[in-house]
């Protein structure tokens, strides 16, 4: 398996690491949107968050809320973005499930989450797409 990630936590690719526990991986992204700017990964190799359980769901992100609150206690942003690109649609270029920490600035420039697409569904099928997923739990 040729992973870019991988190699980064099998030490064959330098990083600048910021935590590494038993399951999760952080380092700060090579070309920063902002200052602070870190990923985060599950060491073990997985392409798609959607492939992950449950379990493996609740430690990547208790890795990347204790990894947050540091980033934000160094950089002092007032803000910051959480979020993953997931699928080559949505803008991921490294197939290796990693959670974006994103420290925001005043007047930095960028927007919200909201503003990564417009494609404006129909709102009146609200009602109906939240009633199919609610019935697939
Ligand atoms: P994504 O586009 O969501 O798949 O995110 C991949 C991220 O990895 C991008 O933000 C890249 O800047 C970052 N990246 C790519 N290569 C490296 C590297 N060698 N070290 C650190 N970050 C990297
Ligand atoms: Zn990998």
């Amino acid at each position: 398996m040729d992973c870019l990630f991988c190699r980064i936590i099998d030490g064959e690719v330098a990083s600048h690491k910021v935590y590494e526990d038993e399951h999760a991986y952080a380092f700060l992204d090579i070309y920063p949107t902002s200052r602070g700017h870190t990923v985060v990964l599950p060491k073990k190799h997985i392409a798609s968050f959607l492939e992950m359980n449950e379990e493996k769901t609740a430690e990547l992100f208790t890795s990347v809320n204790r990894i947050a609150k540091k980033v934000i206690g160094v950089t002092g942003a007032p803000g910051v973005n959480i979020g993953i690109n997931n699928g080559l649609v949505a803008g991921q270029t490294v197939p290796h499930v990693h959670v974006h920490i994103i420290p925001r600035y005043e007047n930095d420039g960028g927007g919200s989450m909201h503003t990564i697409v417009d494609s404006n569904p129909d709102r009146e099928e609200l009602e109906q797409l939240a009633a199919s997923i609610y019935s697939r739990f």
